[in-house]
């Protein structure tokens, strides 16, 4: 089955910040994101490894949490096919512009996540070997998010992700009653461990939500770095998980907050796909679920369930969102 446009891979992610120089200061400072412009209430900032203009944009709000995911269609005529797609959805488009990319559309997706498609982004050059310029950890590239979705059935969404937007699913978790409870899907361009990370939202008035988002590191170490750096900066509740090495993607892991409590995690040493129409999705069961979790670390503490909101490009602002995610929200040891 062919996908209904084609996706190279995710490029880039919208966060919404309350204050702009103190995420500056976290971001830029302690983590060592590349600076690439400020313009207005934005910062445009990206990895070391990263040509293109930007992987992370920070705009200023008064509620914290995701802007937006931005994706590489694979040819330019693939954003026409997107607008048909998400058209036929009953789900308008709308144009979207940031600095660097002149002609995007965005739309808000039938999981109510802000998506923006685009082809062209102007490329400015990696930092290379310019390791004098390098600084907190330093992050290398964007690897993946983590979203919840508001859904009670996974399989019914990856429908979505993996038939109709052409994604692969990687490895996927089997929560008690046997169906999938998370999964983690590629694309074929990047096909690495994953793109994206999808869990479930639990509670009362589940919506939409950011569990995280992560950057390749080059190694281990940069991780002890960072949180070298964060401690002595006075910042040990930035501390969140970690580090450790998941099962599931076979990476080493270190989760952090920012200064509003969005979640970043750094990631090294997953896997790369090297025959993606030939791969078969790693199952998880749930008497695995630690083993999964952690290959080995120390227990997930009770503040993972927390979600960040997801802004609404139909109605602007976030989406309120009580309750939390967890992606075992059934599983303590
Ligand atoms: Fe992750």
């Amino acid at each position: 089955m062919l996908p209904a446009f084609g996706i190279h891979r995710i490029s880039h992610v919208g966060l919404r910040v309350s204050d702009l120089d103190r995420a500056r200061w976290f971001y830029i400072d302690l983590l060592g994101f590349v600076k690439v412009e400020r313009s207005g209430d934005e910062i445009y900032l990206k990895g070391v490894e990263e040509i293109q203009h930007h992987s992370l944009v920070l705009r200023k709000g008064s509620i914290p949490g995701l802007s937006y995911i931005g994706f590489r269609v694979s040819r330019p005529e693939d954003l026409d096919r997107a607008r048909e797609y998400y058209r036929s959805l009953g789900m308008p488009t709308i144009k979207f512009k940031e600095k660097g990319v002149d002609e995007a559309i965005a739309v808000e997706d039938p999981y109510g996540f802000p998506l923006v498609f685009y082809y062209d982004m102007e490329q400015i050059g990696d930092l290379g070997l310019k390791y004098n310029l390098y600084r907190g950890a330093p992050p290398v590239r964007l690897s993946h998010v983590n979203i919840s979705l508001p859904v009670r059935d996974l399989d019914q969404a990856l429908k979505y992700y993996i038939d109709d937007l052409g994604f692969i699913l990687t490895e996927y978790f089997l929560g008690e009653d046997g169906s999938k409870h998370a999964a983690w899907v590629t694309s074929y361009y990047k096909h690495d461990s994953h793109d994206l990370a999808l869990g479930k939202t639990i509670g009362a008035n589940p919506g939409p939500g950011l569990h995280h988002v992560a950057y390749v590191v080059y190694e281990f170490r940069d991780m002890v770095r960072i949180a070298d750096i964060l401690a002595s900066s006075g910042l040990w509740d930035s501390i969140e998980r970690g580090p450790g090495r998941h099962s599931a993607t076979r990476a080493f892991y270190f989760y952090i907050r920012d200064l509003d409590g969005i979640r970043v995690e750094l990631f090294t040493g997953d896997y790369v796909i090297l025959d993606p129409d030939r791969w078969k999705s790693i199952v998880w069961r749930f008497d695995q679920a630690r083993y999964r979790s952690d290959f080995w670390g120390r227990p997930i503490p009770d503040r993972w369930k927390e979600i960040k909101p997801v802004e609404s490009i139909v109605m602007s602002g976030m989406k309120p969102l009580e309750g939390y995610s967890s992606m075992m929200p059934t599983i303590r040891w």
